[in-house]
């Protein structure tokens, strides 16, 4: 039987599949989100820096569906680490959001930008500051030890505004040291996870350690369609009468993984609730597929700043995913 939720680590329960809202464009996302609760879906995927939650506001309003219903998850973007900008942050989402608060408030990255801003006021994103090569400049000591930023997340799960804390972007490594400093566990650690992605160390850590991996771009991405069109997911498809995007999101399931795809599609919304019942053998290919070739991301941004930061690590003698998780076993 698929899965209709999974359980966090503190008790709450979080439905196996979220609507993503990044690149929903002004105009097209408060319907889409309009149109996905109506037609089932109780998880929202969203964030500050989409710079669309006051739309998605809007679509949870027209729904008609019960707050207390719809798990929303919205994240503490990267200019706002500082400890005296998280209460101003999440302020801003849910006013945007026109809640009370949040299910899930996750550190979007483990990287934070150097900005400048006038006191008491929330960084936006032309409040960066650029270093002498042109790119961002990053607070690297935040971005090394985000307890500063931890504890004040701890303090909204205290005052009600959140129910539950968690990550994305962090590998193994960045979680551990995490753990070691965390009053409040992460409930979750959203990272990329599709056919093209499978982090399988990482996510073997992750359910070992009872911290949920949420899998974004579980599609391969908005306009890509490589995964969509393969011809293994194709043959898997057409067996089980659904679409390929059925297939990539049940084994995603299958695996523990709570995939958050987008669309602003009716249909394609409608049809992405879908999961079907892969057998072993299918379960199986797929895992072998996944793995047939170097992971591609969708999502890396670690040459984009000043100094360069090695988001994921991947290929650190001591502290890639791979070498974590072998030192482990
Ligand atoms: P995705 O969900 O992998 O793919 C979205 C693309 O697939 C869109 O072009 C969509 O088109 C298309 N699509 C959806 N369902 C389809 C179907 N049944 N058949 C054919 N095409 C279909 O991409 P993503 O937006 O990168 O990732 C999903 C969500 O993850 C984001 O929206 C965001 O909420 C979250 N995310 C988080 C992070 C992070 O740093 N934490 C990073 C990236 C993404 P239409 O919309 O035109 O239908």
């Amino acid at each position: 039987m698929t899965q209709s939720h999974f359980t966090l680590n503190n008790g709450k329960k979080i439905p196996s599949i979220g609507l993503g809202t990044w690149q929903s464009a002004p105009g097209e996302v408060a319907k889409a989100v309009e149109h996905a609760l109506k037609s089932g879906y109780r998880h929202l995927d969203c964030a500050w820096a989409y710079g669309n939650e006051a739309e998605v506001g809007q679509g949870i309003k027209a729904s008609g569906v019960p707050r207390e219903e719809i798990f929303v998850t919205s994240k503490l973007f990267e200019l706002h680490h500082h400890p005296e900008h998280v209460p101003l942050a999440i302020k801003d989402t849910l006013k945007n959001l026109g809640l009370e608060y949040l299910d899930l408030y996750l550190l979007h990255w483990n990287i934070n930008f150097e900005v400048d801003a006038p006191a008491g006021t929330l960084p936006q994103f032309d409040h960066r500051i650029k270093g002498e090569s042109g790119k961002f400049k990053l607070d690297v000591a935040l971005c090394e030890d985000v307890t500063p930023t931890w504890r004040e997340m701890e303090k909204l799960v205290d005052q009600g505004l959140v129910k539950s804390i968690g990550i994305s972007n962090f590998n193994i490594n960045r979680t551990k040291k995490l753990l070691k400093e965390a009053r409040i566990k992460p409930v979750a650690d959203q990272v990329e996870l599709s056919l093209q992605c499978p982090q399988p160390e990482l996510v073997a850590w992750l359910k070992k350690n009872d911290i949920l991996p949420q899998g974004y771009s579980p599609l391969g991405g908005t306009g890509k369609t490589n995964l969509r069109d393969n011809e293994v997911v194709k043959k898997i498809a057409d067996k089980h009468g659904v679409q390929t995007a059925n297939i990539l999101l049940s084994w995603l399931v299958a695996r523990g993984i709570n995939p958050v795809p987008k669309s602003v599609t009716p249909e394609r919304i409608e049809n992405n609730l879908k999961l079907v019942d892969l057998s072993k053998e299918e379960f199986e290919e797929l895992e072998s597929l996944s793995q047939s070739h170097p992971p591609n991301r969708v999502c890396d941004q670690s040459d984009s700043f000043e100094p360069t930061y090695d988001i994921y690590q991947e290929n650190h003698p001591e502290f890639s995913d791979k070498a974590q998780f072998a030192k482990e076993q």
